[in-house]
């Protein structure tokens, strides 16, 4: 041999088929593939019975279009957590779900086909429904099967199978039967010539003009307005004011007690001298002012002496417009509603279906509303309650169809009654000793949704979903339940689905003649045709899937959704939950903020900055998404934008690099043949184990937290760090130039091994493509050759490398570490100067006058060299306590082969131009 060219052959240089370049949008399905011929999730499933149980229950989005960027944040952090748990040794079934029923389909369906409600016959609706629904369950599964999301695909829960619609029944028969539930009336957007409610979504809002009235309603005697005293009143519906029961005023508004010409008058100060000037009213003298909170209780006269109604107190009473005082129908408004609840006032509903008024309205009566409002002005202007009145023209609802202008209108609904049996109290104990929140501000923002809320309006005027079933007296038009009725419908519905309802007849729900009106006792009834309030049928999935599937368990061990859901699901669950369990249905509620674009705001069509998970997973791949959602502070609304992603690409490629280096240097390593003991490590061994087995813990933390983005940094640090900053920069001397089966070499090849073994492990709940492409390409122990999966393995136990040895490593080292910046500083120095060119051109001198430091330094001498990647390492007892540390050029002559200076190159005449320790590496190879 005469040149190093020929000493290539004789270096162990990295070899590996583990690519740099990751492709994943094209090598994960293949790996999906692979998956799911092997069967992998019935292994899984097979491999975790018997352990204890660690259940996730599914939250179900509606099956209505593809899934977005929310539930690929949202199903993946749960994916993350049935992985990390299975790894812990829990048998954790995640069964995912989807709602399938309720207006979001109905009205996407709606607008597909193009037509209106009164087009298509309900039966024939539902069908369609069926099949949309059906449709984007198919399509929604693949999308998140393609996410790498593991669950129970091919057996999902589904909201309108007839086991499920069963289910839900039956909690419903449950609530009814311990009197939870009630019928009311509550005002919904109507159109009287379409003579239907609305949802919010079938309004259109456009310029209508209405007329501005300002109204006198007289005050009975009382103590604070001496003498004869008004309210003055605006509305712009006067019809509505037939229905008036209340007068509201802003509590913290100030109010005048005005003398005028056209009576005494109560207003709000500030909107004093606007009103005055509408009015014409230039002469006036305020009496008094006060707050309006002293107003409350005040007896007035309906204007048409209807009836006595008092003045109440409302937050919402505008400062800016008409009076500062409020005329209230709760039957005609949802505002006027809420504060008819809070009040307990009488809902007056003078208005049928079509828009006109019935008997009640006296002279009134068969009037339409709209027509009816000139002879209601007349009506008040003849007796002197109208101070004036003008025309506006402002924005007002309108139907979506028709285009006529909607009326509030109550009418009745069934309700679930939150303060029967204590039921309100229960939820917030449940609340406060059930549950543990994450964050824990969830548990405040719950409570007081749940102290404040209404009853549970649970009845829709709609087409698709769970009919409820109760019946209509054809003689006196009462509603109710009969529970033997809402039993044997179940019955009907396990077989045929809810459908049933409408296709079968009345009687083939009551035997003979048992049931009968229990106000005028006729026995001929019509079938009730409110549907069942969606939220219902997601918010009972404890009983119709926790409860009834045995590879899960009730309560839950976690909910995680949106923090939307404190308003939506955790509520819909608890409360029946509560009624039905007497407890809570989670143990645990986790929630995570929303996505937002690259600058905080909201995705929108409009703005052009939707990210699609589609996208990124054909641009990027899922393994890049699921990067995104692992390194997200979920906690806050969370960031996405190109750039994020390309950031993150970096960041994966610097782990996949980590990675594949390690493979190409295992490549003759057999776990089993040539791991070696801890007597061969050198120390920067111990120290790297020492460093891994802190970093798993670390990481084992932060996921048992749900910290991931905690757990993603530590990993990502110690690959960035820990391994390619140090140690594999370290090591590749001995990798490369030791004797292939040299002890020395085999020690580092065991270390890493270690380390990888255990980083593709803690790696696999967030990188599950990439983590098992690794395992694919790792040496293995015999016994895990069948193991086809990272996803069957363990979380990794290191306790074995702990050694005493070990444990001390990484502090006796720091300092030592702590010196490298400052070691290579000065080698980049030498080197600008031309002094040397790689660093194994120099020598470095430790000083310290410390005798332990420098006994220590003595006895790592060999190792040093590695540390600081030089030929030699000079100790020196000399100079500070500190270690100081200083360079020169090396001494001898360079080793062609490892690089390295020393005096024994050329020592072996056959080969000249190697040092020492190479000529021993290829003994007897040339
Ligand atoms: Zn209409
Ligand atoms: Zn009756
Ligand atoms: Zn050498």
């Amino acid at each position: 041999m005469s040149d190093n060219t020929d000493y290539k052959n004789t270096l162990n240089l990295p070899q590996s088929s583990f690519p740099m370049k990751a492709e994943l949008p094209k090598k994960e399905p293949l790996l999906l593939k692979a998956w799911q011929e092997n069967g992998l999730h019935s292994l899984l499933r097979r491999s975790s019975q018997e352990r204890q149980k660690y259940i996730l229950h599914d939250g179900p989005p509606y099956a209505n279009g593809d899934i977005h960027i929310g539930h690929a944040l949202n199903k993946t952090l749960k994916d993350i957590i049935v992985k990390y748990k299975t790894m812990r040794g829990f048998d954790s079934a995640y069964v995912p779900g989807w709602d399938c029923h309720g207006l979001p389909i109905e009205h996407a369906l709606f607008k597909e086909l193009k037509i209106h409600k009164s087009q298509i016959s309900q039966v024939e609706f539902r069908k369609k429904a069926y099949k949309y629904a059906m449709g984007f369950v198919d399509r929604q599964r693949e999308q998140f099967k393609r996410l790498g999301i593991f669950g129970d695909w091919e057996n999902p829960y589904l909201t309108l199978t007839p086991d499920y619609e069963a289910s839900i029944l039956e909690s419903f028969l449950k609530l009814l039967e311990e009197g939870y539930i009630y019928d009311d009336l509550k005002p919904v957007n109507w159109c009287f010539k379409c003579e239907t409610a609305l949802a919010e979504a079938e309004v259109e809002y456009e310029d209508h003009v209405s007329p501005s009235v300002f109204v006198k309603f007289k005050l009975e005697e009382n103590k604070l307005f001496p003498g004869e005293a008004f309210l003055l009143v605006w509305t712009t519906t006067p019809w509505t004011l037939i229905a008036n029961v209340a007068v509201a005023v802003h509590p913290e508004l100030t109010y005048s007690y005005v003398k005028t010409g056209k009576g005494n008058l109560i207003i709000a100060s500030v909107l004093l001298p606007a009103v005055m000037a509408q009015a014409g009213i230039d002469k006036y003298e305020v009496m008094k002012e006060m707050k309006g909170c002293l107003l409350e209780g005040l007896i007035y006269a309906h204007p048409l002496i209807l009836r006595k109604a008092r003045v109440v107190l409302a937050d919402y009473v505008s400062k800016d417009e008409g009076t500062g005082l409020v005329h209230t129908a709760p039957g005609h408004g949802n505002e006027d509603y809420l504060t008819g609840l809070k009040y307990k006032l009488e809902i007056i509903m003078p208005v049928d279906n079509r828009g006109n008024f019935d008997k009640s309205a006296g002279e009134f009566s068969g009037m339409n509303v709209y027509d009816a409002n000139k002879p209601i002005l007349e009506k008040l202007a003849s007796i002197g309650a109208l101070l004036f009145d003008f025309r506006i023209q402002h924005s007002y609802p309108h139907c979506w169809r028709c285009k006529t202008p909607i009326i509030f209108r109550a009418t009745k609904q069934w309700f679930l009654n939150l303060d029967h049996q204590d039921l309100r109290r229960k939820l917030i104990a449940a609340i406060e000793k059930d549950v543990t929140w994450v964050p824990a501000s969830g548990e405040a923002r719950i409570k007081a949704m749940v102290e404040l809320r209404p009853h549970w309006c649970l009845s829709r005027q709609r087409y698709w979903g769970v009919p409820i079933p109760s019946l209509v007296c054809k003689k006196c038009g009462k509603e109710f339940f009969s529970r033997e009725v809402v039993r044997s419908f179940t019955e009907y519905v396990k077989k045929e689905g809810t459908d049933c309802w409408f296709t079968r007849q009345i009687q083939d729900f009551i035997s003979g003649d048992s049931v009968e009106c229990p106000v005028c006792k006729a026995k001929e009834f019509s079938k009730g045709v409110d549907i069942l309030d969606v939220w219902f049928d997601s918010g009972v999935s404890h009983q119709a899937v926790l409860k009834k599937r045995k590879e899960l368990k009730f309560p839950a061990d976690l909910y995680l959704e949106g923090s939307d859901q404190h308003r939506g699901w955790f509520q819909s669950s608890l409360i029946p939950s509560v009624c039905i369990e007497g407890k809570a249905p989670f143990k645990t509620v986790l929630t995570h903020g929303f996505v937002v674009d690259g600058v905080g705001r909201k995705m929108s069509k409009s703005m052009g900055n939707v990210i699609s998970p589609q996208d990124i997973i054909k641009d990027y791949g899922a393994d890049i998404l699921r990067l995104w959602v692992s390194s997200s502070d979920y906690n806050e609304d969370i960031r996405i934008s190109k750039e994020i992603l390309t950031r993150l690409s970096e960041a994966y490629r610097k782990i996949r690099n980590t990675a594949k280096f390690i493979l190409s240097n295992l490549y003759d390593f057999h776990p089993d043949k040539n791991k070696v003991g801890e007597e061969s490590f050198r120390k920067i061994d111990r120290w790297i184990l020492a460093r891994l087995i802190k970093m798993v813990e670390d990481a084992g933390d932060s996921y048992e937290k749900f910290q991931f983005h905690k757990a993603y940094k530590v990993i990502y640090d110690f690959c960035n760090e820990d391994l390619s900053m140090y140690y594999l920069d370290m090591v590749k001397g001995r990798l490369y130039t030791y004797a292939a089966d040299s002890a020395q070499r085999r020690a580092a090849q065991s270390v890493l091994y270690e380390v990888l073994n255990a980083l593709v492990r803690i790696t696999a709940p967030l990188l599950v493509f990439t983590a098992d492409e690794i395992w694919q390409n790792m040496p293995r122990r015999d016994f895990e050759k069948s193991i086809s999966s990272v996803h069957l393995l363990s979380w990794p136990s290191l306790g074995k490398l702990l050694s005493p040895e070990v444990a001390s490593a990484e502090s006796q080292l720091k300092e030592i570490i702590a010196l490298i910046p400052e070691a290579a500083k000065l080698l980049e120095e030498m080197r600008s100067k031309g002094l040397i060119g790689s660093s194994f051109d120099a020598k470095i001198k430790l000083l310290t006058n410390n005798e332990e430091r420098y006994k220590f330094l003595s006895s790592l001498k060999s190792d040093l060299c590695e540390v600081f990647k030089v030929s030699q390492v000079e100790i020196c007892r000399e100079g500070q306590a500190d270690i100081a540390v200083t360079a020169s050029k090396a001494e001898g002559v360079k080793c062609v082969r490892c690089w390295n200076y020393s005096s024994g190159v050329g020592s072996a005449k056959e080969h000249p131009l190697i040092c020492v320790n190479c000529f021993k590496a290829i003994g007897g190879k040339s």
